[in-house]
């Protein structure tokens, strides 16, 4: 399949990307090519606007039982590619996609008006030393000029959610986050990578809500549908 670009243009960027493969051994784990961590054609093509969810139950929104809750805005629906992705991110082989995902999530909305954004945290027993939402809040921040503050943190030893069945993420109560009382009066947007029930992100948005600040939207990678 031909880009629509001449020959000589093709080459030189193919010998840039072999250069690039060089100092930096990367390539798009979507179509291989060389010395890109995600290329810009693979991000667009993966990332695309999705039906909002409501904050309050993780429904599609809006939502008839709360009508007046913020939304959870996902960037894809999880599973293949996307899914692949946020493995690499997650478990540390490739950092740098955070913030490659988190522009790319920037350019489906317009500049949202926010003070703050505002990563779930990492769990306090994540042997993980680095919170993936917060490297994508980086990527959604730097794109929107909106500084990203973690406020935010797990007040108990709660296991990773990936240990929890879906009824016990459901009842992960609002003082699992504490969130320090400078949001008050800002408006935040939260992020995650996923999004399965919504129970996280809208414990997450009650204690936020809770310390005085005001919740307008969540940010997120990819929704798990139920
Ligand atoms: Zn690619
Ligand atoms: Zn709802």
């Amino acid at each position: 399949m031909t880009d629509g670009t001449s020959s000589p243009v093709r080459l030189a960027r193919h010998c840039l990307g072999l250069l690039l493969h060089t100092l930096w051994p990367v390539a798009c784990p979507v179509c291989g090519r060389l010395g890109q961590v995600l290329c810009e054609e693979c991000l667009s093509s993966l990332l695309t606007r999705q039906i909002p969810r409501c904050l309050s139950c993780g429904g599609p929104a809006p939502c008839i039982d709360h009508p007046r809750s913020a939304p959870i805005l996902p960037g894809a629906v999880y599973g293949g590619a996307i899914r692949e992705i946020i493995h690499r991110l997650k478990y540390g082989r490739t950092r740098a996609l955070g913030p490659i995902l988190g522009r790319g999530l920037a350019g489906l909305h317009p500049r949202p008006f926010l003070d703050i954004l505002v990563p779930v945290p990492l769990h306090l027993q994540s042997p993980r030393g680095y919170n993936q939402a917060e490297a994508i809040a980086l990527g959604l921040g730097r794109a929107w000029r909106i500084p990203v503050r973690g406020l935010a943190r797990w007040s108990c030893d709660v296991p990773a959610r990936t240990r929890l069945s879906r009824s016990e993420r459901r009842e992960l109560r609002v003082e699992d986050f504490v969130v320090a009382p400078d949001v008050r009066g800002l408006r935040v947007g939260l992020v995650d990578d996923v999004c399965t029930t919504g129970t996280t992100l809208s414990r997450l948005a009650s204690a936020c809500t809770a310390e005085g600040a005001r919740v307008e939207a969540a940010f997120v990678v990819a929704h798990v549908p139920g």
